[in-house]
C-alpha cells in the first residue's frame, strides 16, 4: 500500500524551476533512495515531504491524506541530516529526550525510548556525555537515536553519512539497513550522491537528473531497483550516471 505519494509535483525558486513534474510512490516500510549529482534537486525534495518547503505546484500524500498544507510536526517524520545539529551544551540522553518534551508520555516512557535507542545504536556507554566528547560517527548515531524515539511513520536522511571517513560511513549504514530491517511499517527516504550506499541500501532508487532550463523532461530519469537501473537503463543519462554497462 502506498504510504507517501507525489502526484505531478513542482518546485520554483524564483522563476528557476528545480523539480519538474515528479510522480512517485512510496510504499509502507520501503527504503527509498534519492540519487542524482549535485545540484539536481534531492534535498529539495526531501524538504518539501518533510514539510520544510511548500511545493509550488501537484500534490503530496501521506497516507490518505494531502499534506501539502500541513506543518512539519505534523507529519510523523523525522529527519536526519549530514551536519549533526546537536544540542551542544545538552547530553546526549537529555539531545534525545528533547524532541518527546511536547508530547505528555507517561512517566517512563520517555526513559525507555532512550534505553532501547541506546541499545540498537551502541549508545550505552555515551549518555552522559556531551557532543563535543563524541566522535563524529558517534554524533550522528546520536541523531539517529534521536529521530528514533520520536517513533516516526516516515524517517528521510539527507546524507547523513558524507561527514564521516570511510570506515565509519560503512559501519553506520550497516546500522541504517539494520534499523530499517527492524521497522517494517516504516518507510525510509534517503538522499545520497554515492552509488555505493544507493545500491546496498535502497529497495528502490529514483534517480533525479538536473533541469536545464530548456526543456521540459520530467526530473525523474528512472524509478526502480538498484538491479534494474543497472541492467536496464531508461536512457543515457541513468546507464551514465550508473556506470552500467549499454
Ligand atoms: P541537491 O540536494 O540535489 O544537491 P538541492 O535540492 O540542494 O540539490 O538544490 C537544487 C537546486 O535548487 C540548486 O540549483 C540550488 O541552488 C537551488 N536551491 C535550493 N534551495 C534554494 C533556495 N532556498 N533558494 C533558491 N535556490 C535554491
Ligand atoms: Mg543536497
Amino acid at each position: 500500500m502506498s504510504h507517501i505519494q507525489l502526484k505531478g509535483l513542482q518546485k520554483k525558486f524564483g522563476d528557476t524551476v528545480v523539480l519538474a513534474d515528479v510522480d512517485l510512490d512510496i510504499k509502507h516500510g520501503e527504503f527509498c533512495v534519492f540519487i542524482g549529482p549535485s545540484g539536481c534537486g534531492k534535498s529539495t525534495l526531501l524538504r518539501i515531504i518533510a514539510g520544510l518547503e511548500a511545493p509550488s505546484g501537484g500534490d503530496l500524500f501521506i497516507g490518505e491524506a494531502r499534506v501539502n498544507d500541513v506543518l512539519p510536526a505534523k507529519r510523523d517524520i523525522a529527519m536526519v541530516f549530514q551536519s549533526y545539529a546537536l544540542y551542544p551544551h545538552m547530553t546526549v540522553e537529555e539531545n534525545m529526550a528533547f524532541g518527546l518534551r511536547h508530547l505528555n508520555l507517561p512517566a517512563g516512557e520517555i526513559e525507555q525510548r532512550i534505553a532501547n535507542a541506546a541499545q540498537a545504536l551502541n549508545l550505552n556507554n555515551l549518555l552522559k556525555r556531551k557532543p563535543k566528547e563524541l566522535s563524529g560517527g558517534q554524533r550522528q548515531r546520536v541523531a539517529i537515536g534521536r529521530a528514533i524515539v520520536r517513533k516516526p511513520k516516515v524517517f528521510l536522511f539527507d546524507e547523513p553519512l558524507s561527514n564521516l571517513d570511510a570506515a565509519l560511513r560503512v559501519k553506520t549504514r550497516v546500522e541504517i539497513a539494520k534499523l530499517h530491517h527492524s521497522l517494517p511499517d516504516v518507510s525510509m527516504i534517503y538522499v545520497t550522491h554515492d552509488q555505493v550506499e544507493a545500491m546496498t541500501l535502497g529497495d528502490k532508487i529514483v534517480l533525479l537528473r538536473p533541469l536545464s532550463g530548456q526543456d521540459d523532461l520530467p526530473s525523474v530519469a528512472q524509478v526502480g531497483h538498484p538491479l534494474e537501473l543497472y541492467h536496464h537503463p531508461a536512457n543515457r543519462f541513468v546507464a551514465g550516471f550508473i556506470g552500467s554497462p549499454s
